[in-house]
């Protein structure tokens, strides 16, 4: 019952040339949107590019990577939720490693965006990162559960069904070795069972957990064939569009 989700980051990569080229490249070339859902979150800049090609073509969606909370004022360098929603962008990933990493995102943080996003009609993708200290450590709530809790804060039952969350260990992120399927099940359960814990199984049963860190046309199957998991979030294999047409399809 739950649509598969795949939704690749570009994070700060690629010219306009070659988003042209990646566009021209994937037309006629995804799946079917009932079966499969795909997304790209691009950087603002390429935003107005990405929302126009999808106005024409129901295979894909726009994601942005991040925006802020507020939907206007003195926030020089921001980009407003408001304004992405205005454009026609559906999705926007928040808290992914590298913004809590290089930027000092913080939960309560991530919280805030996680409402802005809502409020002006979008789904938020909202990404809990995972170090492997945390996990030796088998400390439930640092793992990836409370920044789970912590997101969610505030946020109705009824929205809580649309959102994606993103499981994304870092020590898998850009480093060409993905986590196992069983340990991606493993937090993918777990998250599952907070949202449970949370809103009730009628939520739960709707939420979709997507995995992130070097997922790729080989290792895909696998992931996708756990039980918990219901998409998959490429970096470096969502550049090339011929990867990414293989990783969807
Ligand atoms: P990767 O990136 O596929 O290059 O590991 C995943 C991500 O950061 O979302």
């Amino acid at each position: 019952m739950r649509t598969p989700f795949i939704v690749g980051n570009w994070k700060m990569n690629l010219t306009m040339k070659q988003v042209d080229d990646f566009l021209d490249t994937i037309k006629g070339q995804l799946p079917d949107p009932n079966n499969v859902e795909c997304a790209i979150a691009a950087s603002s800049i390429y935003l107005d590019k990405l929302t126009e090609y999808c106005k024409n073509d129901v295979h894909l969606k726009a994601a942005a990577q991040n925006c802020f909370y507020k939907n206007s004022g003195a926030y020089t360098g921001e980009v407003s939720p408001m304004a992405i929603a205005d454009m026609g962008v559906s999705y926007v990933m928040l808290g992914h490693s590298e913004r809590r990493k290089y930027f000092h995102e913080s939960n309560q943080m991530i919280n805030k965006k996680v409402k802005a996003v809502l409020s002006n009609g979008m789904v938020p993708i909202i990404c809990c990162d995972e170090t492997m200290a945390k996990r030796k450590t088998y400390d439930e709530m640092n793992w990836v559960v409370n920044p789970v809790i912590e997101a969610l804060k505030g946020v109705s039952a009824e929205d809580a069904k649309k959102i994606v969350i993103g499981y994304e260990p870092s020590w898998a992120i850009g480093t060409g070795k993905s986590a196992s399927g069983k340990e991606i099940e493993e937090a993918c359960f777990l998250i599952r069972e907070t949202i449970q814990d949370l809103y009730g199984k009628e939520v739960s049963d709707l939420v979709r957990i997507v995995y992130g860190g070097s997922v790729n046309a080989k290792n895909v199957k696998e992931i996708m064939s756990q039980p918990d998991v219901d998409g998959v979030l490429p970096g470096t294999s969502s550049l090339k569009p011929e990867d990414f047409i293989k990783i969807t399809n």
